[in-house]
């Protein structure tokens, strides 16, 4: 935490100028700015509630990331012999057990075991590449089917191919542990944003609060909007995230653990939640499977919506019951 917050050491603190209830703090975490929203608190246990929520945020991003020099349970089980058992801390163990749940239930859309391919595409690097790997270097990166064992408390992988990544949830989860710092400190009417991913609580003075989501190839514009109240996540996978074009084709981050390539049915797609982990983690696996993974949502009673590889808008029953579509 210290090494981020040594370079962004200023609080950005704006009290909106149309608002002067609501306070917003953007602190850098896990590669993205995020931006905490408080309404109806006082200014000073506000400050503090978003502090210890960015804290706690680090010390998730900490505990799952792969992409950073420090050491963590995640790292050690990447570097383990094939059928050698590893203890993850708790909360990684939690959250693998939900991604591995959710894995089957997405018939594989979802896989927290894509950390090698990942890395060889190199979407998580700085800078990024400007060429794909070669379709050799794919192959030979695809973790075999059922590559994570539990046993006991202990974690093992059959394979080497067969590395953590939990670059599709732990943000998610990373922001569930903010909110609920925050309400721990008396905030009862927030919104968590990280990079587009949100939770919110409570309401904005009595009304419901606003979000815009973001049109997937014009930064500017919304699709639409949503309007929620009480305890809502709204979470997007989009390929304008990280990406690069190579002889006019996108190659982008969200991979489909079938081919190694990019996920090619998909521009956008976006899932609500009762937590941002579930979210992030279906947002993802909607992206992989496209506009046919709508019904899995609403089977489900998860609002989503998908805009395909045309740009097209497809949107589920119950989101179709709160989604404003712009003008
Ligand atoms: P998100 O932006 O939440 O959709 O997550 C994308 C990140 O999750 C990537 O940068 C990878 O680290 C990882 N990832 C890519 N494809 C998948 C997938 N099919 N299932 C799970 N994680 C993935
Ligand atoms: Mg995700």
């Amino acid at each position: 935490m210290a090494g981020m917050f040594r370079l962004f050491p200023v609080l950005f603190l704006l009290v909106s100028c149309s608002n002067s209830a609501d306070m917003h703090e953007t602190r850098f975490i896990m590669g993205t700015l995020v931006e905490f929203t408080v309404a109806d608190a006082d200014p000073e246990l506000a400050e503090n509630a978003i502090r210890q929520a960015a804290e706690e945020m680090q010390r998730i991003d900490d505990m799952f990331t792969i992409y950073r020099e420090r050491d963590n349970s995640v790292k050690r089980f990447n570097r383990s012999r094939p059928g050698t058992s590893v203890r993850l801390d708790n909360e990684v163990a939690r959250i693998l057990s939900l991604a591995l749940a959710i894995q089957q239930e997405s018939n594989g859309a979802f896989n927290p075991a894509l950390g090698r391919l990942n890395r060889l595409w190199g979407f998580s690097m700085e800078p990024l590449p400007s060429h794909p790997p070669s379709e050799d270097a794919i192959r030979a990166s695809i973790p075999p089917a059922g590559c994570i064992r539990k046993d006991g408390n202990e974690w093992s992988r059959t394979s080497e191919r067969c590395e953590l990544d939990f670059g599709a949830i732990a943000k998610g989860y990373a922001i569930d542990r903010g909110i609920a710092v925050l309400r721990r400190a008396g905030i009862q009417h927030a919104i968590i944003n990280a990079g587009g991913d949100i939770r919110v609580i409570g309401s904005h003075h009595g009304k419901p609060w606003r979000i815009g989501l973001r049109h997937p190839r014009s930064a500017g514009d919304v699709l639409g909007t949503i309007e929620v109240k009480g305890d809502v996540s709204i979470v997007t996978s989009g390929d304008y995230e990280r990406f690069y074009i190579d002889r006019g084709r996108r190659y982008h981050h969200i991979l489909d653990p079938e081919s190694g390539h990019p996920a090619a049915l998909s521009q956008s797609a976006t899932v609500i939640a009762e937590t941002a982990t579930l979210a992030d983690a279906w947002s993802t696996a909607l992206f992989v499977l496209g506009p046919t993974g709508l019904k899995l949502l609403e089977r489900r009673q998860m609002p989503a919506l998908v805009v395909d590889r045309r740009g097209r808008l497809h949107v589920n029953g119950p989101m179709r019951a709160i989604f404003q579509p712009a003008s």
